[in-house]
């Protein structure tokens, strides 16, 4: 067993802290050798003292020299370097082996590509950027020999479904959801939610903008598309049910109707231990599953009026190329806008669909070039649709 180094891009948020978590458990196998951190210059402080890692990243000039002068005075001489260009550069230093892209959003994407382009092996939590990028980022893996594992607790569970000696190739992926916060909720109240109503997740805890997608289930949407890419999967091959428990992870079923599933406690450092150590397995620090304590286990169908961010979804997984970056664009605008109060939390689903009608999508495949334009051009459109929502908001609390 040979010692692993790694990047861990995003680690003050909710996965770099349980990914930090695993490799504390594991001393003899992994050594960290950069932490990153956008904002929160504290929390970083203290996994640098923890952990001494070789680089810490940040988000600005301001924020590197505070924690350069705060590490200093704690006599660690670790160095400290900031924006995209660092995020990217320890993406693919030579001085780590594989990568954790546990950055939120579309900021993730350029080190994501970085760590592919070096050939590392990534343990990708960043959503966002497969689906921008999709087919982009599988020929950069295949083509670097990179090595992807998700940490995504569904696509770590149809890895592991995937892995079991057969190679048949599966029919169907299932994906299970639970549903979020809102799944019972009166649909005429949801107009009223607070962002506090809608980041209280019933199972999992997790970063605030991956909440608020969970609740309004466009964080199925993405998976969905995430596991398109992963897979090599058709769109209609991938479903998507309800299981509010969420002790399945998800499902893959085969040719001959045998359907395989990874059940475990909601806790991420379950996928996250099972793509550190792969193929090996090591202990995750999470508890055992107690099946006895879980008579009730249910599944349905998700109800699309209910959801309008998964139908949204749904369809662009069908329209392909350059909607699935329009539809990740207007959806960070607008989330951002719903959790900064606003926009409503209908209105998510508002701005992104209005977004995804004015912006026609480009057929065929798409270069980075054509990402990075449509990301821009639809975050533009999508803060025009805020922009009018927002008024319309005030002028009818004026109303009132
Ligand atoms: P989080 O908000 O808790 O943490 C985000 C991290 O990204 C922080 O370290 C933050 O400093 C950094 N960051 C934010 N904006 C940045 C920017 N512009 N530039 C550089 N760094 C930036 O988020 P999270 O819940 O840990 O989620 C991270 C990713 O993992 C998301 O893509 C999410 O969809 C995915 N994911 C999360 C979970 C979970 O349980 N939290 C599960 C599955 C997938
Ligand atoms: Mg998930």
């Amino acid at each position: 067993m040979s010692m692993q180094r790694l990047s861990i891009l995003g680690s003050t948020g909710s996965v770099g802290t349980s990914t930090l978590d695993v490799a504390a458990r594991h001393p003899d196998r992994f050594r960290i050798f950069a932490l990153t951190a956008h904002r929160r210059i504290d929390r970083l402080f203290e996994q640098c003292v923890a952990f001494l890692p070789e680089v810490a990243v940040v988000g600005d000039a301001e924020g590197a020299t505070e924690l350069e002068r705060k590490l200093r005075a704690a006599r660690l001489n670790t160095e400290v370097t900031y924006g995209p260009q660092a995020l990217s550069a320890v993406a693919s230093a030579s001085g780590c082996d594989s990568v954790v892209a546990a950055i939120v959003g579309g900021a993730g994407l350029a080190s994501s590509l970085a760590a592919a382009r070096a050939g590392k092996k990534i343990l990708l939590a960043n959503k966002e950027a497969l689906v921008m990028s999709g087919a982009l980022f599988m020929r950069t893996v295949a083509q670097h020999g990179a090595s992807l594992l998700p940490l995504d607790s569904e696509h770590n569970a149809i890895f592991q479904c995937l892995s079991t000696g057969s190679n048949t190739k599966a029919e169907r992926l299932i994906l299970t959801a639970s549903g979020g916060p809102f799944l019972q909720r009166e649909l005429a109240s949801l107009d009223d939610v607070t962002p506090e109503q809608a980041c209280k997740h019933p199972n999992w805890v997790m970063g605030r903008k991956i909440s608020v997608d969970s609740a309004s289930m466009m964080n199925k949407a993405l998976e969905t598309i995430e596991a398109r890419w992963l897979f090599d999967m058709p769109p209609e091959r991938i479903e998507v049910l309800i299981h509010p428990q969420s002790v399945i992870h998800s499902m893959v079923a085969y040719a001959d109707q045998s359907v395989l599933a990874q059940l475990g406690n909601p806790d991420m450092r379950t996928p996250i231990a099972h793509a550190m150590a792969y193929p090996e397995r090591i202990e995750s620090g999470v508890a055992p599953l107690d099946l006895t304590r879980m008579a009730n286990l249910s599944f349905f169908a998700p109800d699309l009026a209910r959801f309008p961010c998964l139908r949204l979804g749904l369809q662009v997984l069908r329209d392909g190329c350059t909607a699935s970056v329009t539809l990740n664009a207007a959806n960070e605008i607008a989330v951002d806008a719903f959790l900064r109060e606003q926009i409503r939390f209908t209105d998510i689903a508002r701005v992104v669909a209005q977004t995804l009608e004015r912006l026609p999508s480009l057929a065929g495949s798409a270069s980075l070039e054509d990402i990075l334009a449509a990301d821009e051009l639809a975050r533009a459109t999508a803060e025009q649709f805020v922009a009018q929502q927002s008024t319309s908001r005030v002028s009818m609390a004026a109303v009132r």
